[in-house]
């Protein structure tokens, strides 16, 4: 008999759910790189002054005048072909230089009255450089002073994590008390999932951070054992380990240990695991150039703020606290990581970061075994909600996909949470639905939420569609406090899952 118990509630976490933050939105980040590429720099105008001159630095020298690194990320290049035509999107950007390159051809540009042709390997070179901004604009987005986000703005993600985390401690009291088996999926697998279509680690390391503090002083289980909490990525990951000095390697942790770790014959403690899956990448990770294995890495050290999480810069300006662990990572510098398994050194342009691209995707094995994973996952949820993630529905391969991952849920029980942000809003609901709901899509003026919306009641029915306006995080705070109740109406309302929270598993 297949699985029947998934995380009823699945969070698609996406670029709205984390503007407050600073970060930016891909629309924004094609702009950001057409101005560098313009030499304005306002965007850096509130910056701390460390961190805009190493942008600065950069951009300018760094990555035009080092004999290496201006050949391995081509701003020069990059800047060429987007002087041919300023009103390129990203997901045309993307798709243009994807096609080149797999036809293996070069780019004649016409600009500043001659023209210069690009060979294929300036191509390969302008989208590393590409993805590259697209990373330093990021890391630089969220740090307010070098290598440290801004505790104010984190404060109600970090809070939100710990509110989660207490959640999934209160349901293991409860399913404990009602007999699930421990070994068992219905016992250690959380209620909740998260996919994130961010590439930014911001809401895994606050709940990281939240299962280790909660980890560090754990609640007993009736026979004494200890509960732990972790978190499962869909695909085997390894990391070194943090706090320590070795190249140690370490491994996340995953479903299969649950089962063993939690085994009646073997007392020791009790493991929970909850799913959070990156089906785009995320910052700071790599594909071995040699090995082919997933790694990854989260600092060296427990600091909730540190931007370390977001791995190495090229640029050290940018990445202040980083410390190399390894001989060879110290000698080559440069977002060196040194693999685990074998040894041999990886660089940022070995980040499997997914764009959106028509172009035929290469294949990363580890991306596609959590895109299956995420599937699964949509395909047997109760209730999914769309936190800041917009549905772009003119991307074929993103409709197709939700197309047939739900298409196998019964459509008149599925439940739906829109989460987006509307300043003009004035309406007092926390949440629009039915007619309402109708109205706000034919008066507002936000054609970007109103089209969200109707992409959502596209797939879903729409008396299945309850739709806030506040935005993340304010969904969730109330007098500046992620307040637990809220929480709980996000993920597990009422009108959707008749016995509240803790759900029932039957
Ligand atoms: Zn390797």
């Amino acid at each position: 008999m297949p699985e029947k118990y998934w995380p009823e509630t699945v969070i698609l976490w996406g670029a709205g759910a984390t503007k407050s933050l600073g970060l930016y939105a891909t629309k924004e980040l094609i702009q950001l790189v057409i101005k560098i590429n313009n030499n304005d720099f306002s965007f850096l105008e509130n910056k701390d002054e460390k961190l805009k001159k190493a942008f600065k630095k950069l951009v300018t020298e760094d990555l035009i005048k080092d004999p290496r690194l201006s050949k391995i990320y081509d701003l020069k290049a990059l800047e060429t072909i987007l002087k041919t035509n300023t009103k390129l999107n990203m997901h045309e950007l993307f798709t243009m230089l994807d096609q080149l390159i797999d036809n293996d051809m070069g780019f004649n540009a016409f600009c500043n009255g001659k023209t210069e042709f690009l060979r294929v390997d300036r191509i390969k070179a302008a989208k590393r450089c590409l993805i590259l901004l697209i990373e330093e604009l990021e890391r630089i987005s969220v740090q307010k002073s070098p290598g440290y986000m801004d505790e104010l703005s984190v404060s109600s993600y970090y809070e939100f994590s710990k509110v989660l985390t207490e959640l999934m401690r209160e349901e293991a009291l409860f399913f404990e008390k009602r007999g699930y088996k421990r070994d068992a999926r219905r016992f250690y697998l959380y209620s909740y999932a998260i996919i994130s279509f961010n590439w930014d680690p911001i809401l895994l390391w606050n709940i990281f951070n939240a299962h280790k503090e909660e980890n560090d002083n754990p609640v007993h289980l009736t026979d004494g054992l200890k509960l732990r909490l972790f978190d499962d990525f869909g695909s085997k990951i390894t990391s070194t380990e943090m706090d320590s000095s070795e190249s140690e390697i370490w491994y996340t942790a995953d479903e299969s240990q649950c089962k063993r770790v939690n085994d009646y014959k073997y007392p020791s403690r009790i493991v929970r695991i909850g799913k959070i899956l990156f089906p785009h990448g995320v910052f700071g990770s790599r594909i071995c150039p040699e090995c082919g294995k997933y790694i990854t890495t989260f600092g060296n050290r427990w600091d909730r703020l540190s931007t370390e999480v977001f791995g190495p810069s090229v640029c050290e300006e940018l990445q202040i606290n980083w410390k190399y662990k390894t001989k060879k990572e110290a000698k080559y510098k440069r977002g060196a990581i040194e693999c685990p398994y074998c040894g041999q050194v990886t660089y940022p342009y070995d980040m499997p970061l997914i764009m959106q691209t028509l172009a035929k995707k290469r294949s990363i094995p580890p991306l596609e075994e959590i895109k299956t994973e995420m599937g699964l996952l949509m395909k047997n949820a109760k209730h999914i909600i769309f936190a800041g993630y917009s549905l772009p529905l003119d991307d074929i391969m993103v409709k197709t996909f939700f197309m047939s991952s739900i298409s196998g849920n019964d459509r008149s029980k599925l439940k739906c949470t829109v989460v987006n942000f509307d300043e003009n809003y004035r309406g007092n609901e926390d949440w629009l639905r039915g007619e309402e709901l109708n109205r706000y899509v034919k008066e507002s003026g936000n054609s970007q939420v109103v089209e969200c919306i109707e992409n959502v009641c596209d797939i879903f029915n729409i008396q299945n569609v309850r739709v806030s306006l506040k935005g993340v995080p304010d969904v969730f705070m109330e007098h500046g406090r992620c307040k637990k109740e809220k929480v709980i109406d996000l993920l597990y309302p009422k009108e959707y899952f008749k016995e509240g929270f803790p759900l029932i598993r039957n």
